[in-house]
């Protein structure tokens, strides 16, 4: 495996294998960058198709890691890290555990908390042999908790801010919400737009989560082919990434990308396509803030709930800013946003 020749290594700053034959523990840690604190980022559980597919996962998000941190202005560098669910994986206790204390072994350098696949409970498995994890439940007056509500709330701060910009409206009332992956962020998205007004078509491969999204918010099913296509106001990708790509661009009947799914875009150019499409695109990693605010403010203890709403509100505005720039610069907005971040990471975090 050519960890250094792939396209997503990004001068990483470390990258570890961890691997116990007794727990059948597969994982990797991907530390991008500590240069503004310790890399903060989820761990994804995940059947991947290879295990080099899984090295350019973890890759590719932890380098989106430290551009997130970096825009949601946080004392954290960018990490992340992939648990491959291989056929017999039976996530037991102990196998966390295991895990737990690889990420032990790093002194703080990393710290998890949850992402696809992780749940609350598995990270107070974790906290049993680590003290660099967060999401654990809440203590009273302080953040904590399951984190992806706090995503879908920002996500939906980010779809308002984009719907004021591109569509000259002040609320989502009425409009058609697409949404692609109804798991938790998704789920959590729909109640927030439901509670607006919005329309909400949803599709996901579990049916289960498709037939909650119907019964409890209303919403429309279509097939998980068909969603990306489907005519909407907004389309918000919250499943995984690269669902927007060369081939789905000119068949999307939208004029705004907004949602919480890590690394939407397949390649960067296609930030460039959306673009010459007339389409707004709310970087993924501005949009998706909200979790990794709540966080920040849980393992730094520098913050109760209402702060943090506070917080992660302020995704709308950030998003405005970087909509004007592109207008302004001509540039496409995940340019805007790279270029961004990359300067509050050369900065030390000053700018
Ligand atoms: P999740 O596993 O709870 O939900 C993902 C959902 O997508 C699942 O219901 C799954 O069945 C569905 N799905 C997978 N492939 C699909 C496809 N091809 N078409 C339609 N549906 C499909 O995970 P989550 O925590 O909700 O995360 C969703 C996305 O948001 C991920 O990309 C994650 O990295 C990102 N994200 C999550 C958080 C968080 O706080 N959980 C924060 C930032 C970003």
């Amino acid at each position: 495996m050519a960890v250094f020749e792939d396209s997503a290594f990004a001068d990483h700053e470390r990258v570890i294998f961890c691997r116990d034959a007794q727990t059948g523990l597969k994982a990797i840690i991907a530390i991008h960058s500590t240069a503004l604190g310790p890399a903060a980022g989820g761990t994804r559980l995940w059947a991947y198709e290879s295990d080099d597919a899984a090295l350019h996962d973890v890759l590719r998000l932890s380098h989106a890691m430290s551009y997130k941190n970096a825009m949601a202005g946080l004392k954290f560098g960018g990490g992340k890290a992939v648990i491959i669910k291989t056929p017999d994986f039976d996530g037991t206790d102990a196998l966390y555990e295991k895990y737990a204390g690889f990420i032990d072994q790093l002194n703080g350098a990393y710290v998890t908390a949850e992402d696809v696949g992780m749940s609350v409970e598995i990270m107070q498995t974790i906290a049993r042999k680590t003290k660099y994890v967060s999401g654990l439940p809440a203590k009273a007056g302080h953040a904590g908790g399951d984190p992806s509500p706090k995503t879908s709330y920002g996500i939906f701060r980010g779809i308002e801010a984009a719907v004021a910009f591109q569509l000259g409206r002040d609320s989502v009332d009425g409009l058609t919400i697409a949404i692609q992956g109804v798991g938790n962020v998704g789920y959590h998205l729909c109640r927030f737009l439901a509670e607006a007004g919005a329309k909400l078509v949803v599709a996901d491969i579990d049916e289960a989560r498709v037939k909650r999204a119907c019964d409890e918010f209303g919403a429309t099913a279509v097939a998980v082919d068909e969603i990306v296509m489907q005519k909407a106001d907004v389309l918000a990708p919250c499943a995984l990434g690269a669902t927007i790509n060369a081939q789905s661009i000119p068949a999307l009947q939208t004029t705004i990308v907004a949602g919480g799914a890590n690394n939407q875009l397949e390649t960067p150019e296609d930030g460039q396509r959306l673009s010459a499409a007339g389409i707004l695109y709310a970087p993924d990693y501005v949009i998706n803030g909200g979790g990794i605010i709540n966080v920040a403010s849980e393992f730094y203890g520098d913050a109760d709930d209402d702060e943090v709403m506070r917080r992660i509100a302020e995704i709308g505005p950030r998003l405005t800013g970087i909509f004007e720039t592109a207008r302004q610069s001509g540039k496409p907005t995940n340019v805007v946003a790279d270029e961004m971040a990359r300067k509050i990471i050369e900065s030390g975090g000053q700018n």
